[in-house]
Order: C-alpha cells, then structure tokens, then sequence
C-alpha cells in the first residue's frame, strides 16, 4: 500500500488525472475540487510525507471514495483529486473529513508524532481552467492555511493579490523597527565527533496578521526595496548579541548569518560589521557570512574584493547552496573563502538518487582539494547523515539533527547532547519553536549508539569513523 503512494507521485503526474476530470466536468453542472494537504512541521522534520507514506495512504483511503485520486507531489505534499463535485461545500466538507483523519498521531517503531493537517482547496472552474492552473491556485492556498494555521483555505484571489500586496509588504520596513522579525537558530554537527560547531542564523516575520512568514517569502521583497540592508544589519546585531550571551555562559559557538546580493553592493558593509563587532563585544572568528553560489558568481570579481573586505576582519565565509550556481572553477580558487555549503536538494534525496549521491561526494572531494571546509544543509536522515560521513563531510545540518530552534532551546540542545546522563533513549529535550511542540530529543542514532556503544566514551570522544551520537526523535 505504501508503495501505491509513493508510486504515483509528482506534479507531473497529478496534472493527467486533474485534466481529465476537467475535460468530463466541461460535460456536466459538476466542478472538479482540487486539494494539497500539508502537516505542521515548518522547520521540524521536513516532509512528513516521507516518513509515514503508509499511514497517511491509509487514512486518505478510508476517508476518500475509490474515484479519489491520492498524489504525493513533488515537494511533499499530498494531493487529492475529487473528480466530480456538486459545490464549494462539498470540497470542504471533504477537506473537514481529512482533517480528522489526522487527529491522531502519526506512529512508527521509533516515533510518535502529533501532527495537524492544513489544506488548500482549488475548484474549477472558478479558480482556474486548466490543471497547472488548479494545482497553482490549491498551492496558494495551502500556503495561506499553513500560515494562517486554518485546516482548510479555499482559494481566493482575492487573497492571493493581497497577499503580496504592496501595502502589506510595505509592513516589512515597520517589522523591522517595530521587532516583529525574529531568529532561530539551527545547529552545524560535527561529523568527526559530533560536538556543534555553530549556528545559522535564519530568520521569521511574525506578521500580525499572517501569521510566521518564512525568509522565502519575504526576503526577495526586502531585496527589492532595498530593506535588506537594514534588516541584514538587525539579523547581524541580534545574532551578535545572542552569541556574545553564549559567550557569557562559557558556550562558544560561532553564528553564521546570511547575506544577499545587495549587501555585497553596499560598500559600507565590512565598516558597519567591525563597527557590530566591536560595539557587542565578539571576537571577529565567531561571525560567519554565509554568500550563495548565485551571488557571487553574478559578477565575481567585485564578490572577491568586496569579500576580501570582511575577510580581512577575521569574519569567515562560507558560499551557500553550492552546486545550483554554475562556479567557475577558477574563481573557486581566487575566492576568500574557508567553506563551502552543499546546496541541500543534492543532501535530501542523496540517500535514493544515485547521481546527487555522486554529485554530493565530489563537491566534498573538490571542497577539500581546495583546502575549503564543506558542510551539508538538508540532512533529514539517518541514512543521509552515515553518507555524509563516509564521504568524509566535514559537517552536516539538517532536520536529522535538529530544526532551527529560538537561542534558548540550543542551550537546551547542547546540554542534552553532552549530558552524562543522557541515555539514547531517554526524551531530553524538546523544542516547541514553530509549531514543535511535538518533537522532542532523544538519541537519534539509538541502533547505531546501541550496536557501538562500548566504543564511545563518556567524555564524548568519538571513533573517528563512528557517528555522532544524538539528533532526535519525535514523540
Ligand atoms: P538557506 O540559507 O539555504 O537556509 C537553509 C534553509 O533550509 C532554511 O530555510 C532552513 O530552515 C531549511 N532547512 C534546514 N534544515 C533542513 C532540512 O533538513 N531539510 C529541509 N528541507 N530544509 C532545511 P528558511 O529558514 O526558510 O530559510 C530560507 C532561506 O531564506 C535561507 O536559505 C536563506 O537564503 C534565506 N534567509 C533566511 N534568513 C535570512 C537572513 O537573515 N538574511 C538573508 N539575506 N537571507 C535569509
Ligand atoms: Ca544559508
Ligand atoms: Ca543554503
């Protein structure tokens, strides 16, 4: 049954199935209902989808007639298709039923996990006349749903065009001053050991009306209107504080935060950072800037010496979501940076695509050809996290190990994880930042752990071919 799922998955593949019923629904007074479902775990443990395809196979089939068609897209969502509907109110009667059918925990040998289904619905033929077009619309209003966290959003676009609109985005500049952003954190293991090596400093919009807005949505906005400068600034000087707090508890763990191609057109950047620096207090080695491939490569050589700059300042850099950019290899060399970070659609589906397997052992080999540091982001897996070290990554962050969580749940994080206590069963942490109320840490690692135990040593010390010991579980 699990494999009916993930056999008829994608975007692709849905728009056959949607079409026809479109093509039938031109015949009659009947509409087609189109609905996304998508489950509460914003940074938590990735696509639900991949870890219970069973189950929710399952309850969607005893919750759906046989006419119903069931799709896992390709970004992780499940689609459902009602072929033939009388109105409005029966899609989301539909999308109420589904809803409850969810209720209870998602449940597996090792995992326990509450989660809440939102849904977007899309008709035709009022939203849309074509399957793309339907599929869009559905999508639109998941994302409302899940922001808004309703379980069910019918599609409006009416919405859609408020959503972006100006006024709304013109908040930005407001949230800014106003501290409605706010920071998480997310942890960068070790692989040789296990320890935490920093943090990324990633950043939300806790809009008052739309709930948490992610970076993706608002970041391009700050882009274009040329915020990004300041809220880069604010990102700067709230990660600064939060590490020199660390500091102050004898934690040291170095922030990496992200920068966009403006901030390099800023020819005051590297002053305004040794004048952040300074003014908080942080020794320069601890701060990181994370640039993507894209950015640099737009125009490389104004990227080498703007970089040089900060490099100067004992700031470390790091390029971002390496592997989509297209880098010229001769700039690779010429560029001030100590790091690379393996763009995490080449690390999530590593484990089951060959060819990104492949891809993700060479940007290791080449990262440490050229002497660079090289970290995996997306790693969701326990599998993923034992290539990862196989292939000698010399970190990984991701999911598996943990989400991006508020400053005092890594406290929390890395207390659990050096515990002396901590048994690889035993729950020792729990992040309730955006909507985790459910995971908690326990050993994720508990087979391997269980199997090699002898060899690790209280104090941590790790084989160097063994894994670390930790990331976590959901109750
Ligand atoms: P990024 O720099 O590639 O950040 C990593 C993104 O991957 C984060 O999304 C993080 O939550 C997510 N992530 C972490 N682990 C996993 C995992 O195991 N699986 C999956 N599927 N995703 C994972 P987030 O926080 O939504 O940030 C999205 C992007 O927004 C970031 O991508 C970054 O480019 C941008 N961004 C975030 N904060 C800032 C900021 O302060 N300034 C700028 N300029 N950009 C930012
Ligand atoms: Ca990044
Ligand atoms: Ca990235």
């Amino acid at each position: 049954m699990a494999d009916d799922i993930k056999a008829l998955t994608g975007d692709t593949l849905f728009q056959l199935p949607v079409a026809n019923a479109i093509v039938t629904a031109q015949h009659s007074s009947r509409l087609v209902g189109l609905l996304l479902i998508d489950f509460d775990h914003a940074d938590g443990l990735g696509n639900v989808s991949n870890h219970f395809p069973q189950q929710i196979w399952t309850r969607l089939r005893n919750t759906l007639r046989d006419t119903d068609t069931i799709i896992r897209m390709d970004s992780g969502e499940i689609g459902v298709l009602l072929p033939s509907v009388n109105g409005t109110e029966d899609a989301i009667l539909v999308a109420g039923k589904i809803h409850a059918s969810f209720a209870e925990p998602f449940q597996s040998e090792n995992i326990r996990l509450n989660v809440k289904a939102h849904i977007g619905i899309a008709l035709y033929p009022e939203h849309g006349n074509n399957a793309d077009a339907l599929i869009q619309q559905a999508r639109v209003a998941l994302g409302d749903a899940m922001r808004m966290k309703k379980s069910y959003v019918l599609f409006s676009h009416d919405a859609k065009r408020r959503r972006h609109s100006p006024l709304r985005m013109s908040r930005l500049r407001q949230a800014i001053v106003g501290d409605e952003l706010f920071l998480l954190y997310q942890p960068k293991v070790i692989m040789r050991d296990g320890a935490v090596s920093g943090v990324e400093v990633l950043c939300r919009w806790q809009h008052p009306d739309l709930g948490v807005v992610l970076p993706d949505d608002f970041i391009p906005v700050a882009e274009r209107t040329g915020l990004i400068v300041p809220l880069t600034l604010w990102v700067l000087y709230r990660s600064l504080l939060q590490c020199r707090e660390w500091n102050e508890t004898g934690i040291e763990l170095g922030v990496a935060v992200n920068l966009s191609m403006k901030n390099l057109d800023a020819p005051e950047l590297p002053t305004q950072i040794a004048g952040l620096l300074k003014s908080v207090g942080v020794p320069s080695k601890q701060l990181e800037l994370e640039i993507t491939e894209s950015t640099i490569m737009s125009d490389p050589q104004r990227a080498i010496r703007n970089l040089a700059l900060i490099r100067e300042l004992g700031v470390s850099l790091t390029i971002d979501d390496f592997g989509t950019g297209y880098s010229s290899l001769a700039y690779l060399t010429k560029l001030p940076v100590e790091g690379l970070k393996i763009d995490k659609s080449f690390v999530q589906s590593m484990e089951s695509d060959r060819d990104n397997a492949v891809i993700v052992r060479s940007i290791i080999d080449l990262g440490h050809n050229l002497g660079l540091k090289v970290v995996a982001e997306g790693t969701e897996t326990r599998k993923s996290a034992e290539m990862l070290q196989t292939y000698h990554c010399d970190e990984a962050q991701g999911y598996y190990f943990c989400p991006p969580v508020a400053g005092p749940k890594v406290n929390e994080f890395l207390a659990a994880q050096s515990s002396p206590l901590r048994q690889p069963n035993s729950p020792t942490w729990s992040a309730s930042e955006n909507n985790l109320d459910n995971l908690s840490l326990v050993a994720p690692l508990t087979d391997i752990v269980n199997t090699q135990k002898h060899r690790y040593e209280r104090s941590g010390k790790v084989n160097g071919d063994e894994l670390p010991e930790f990331a976590f579980k959901i109750r």
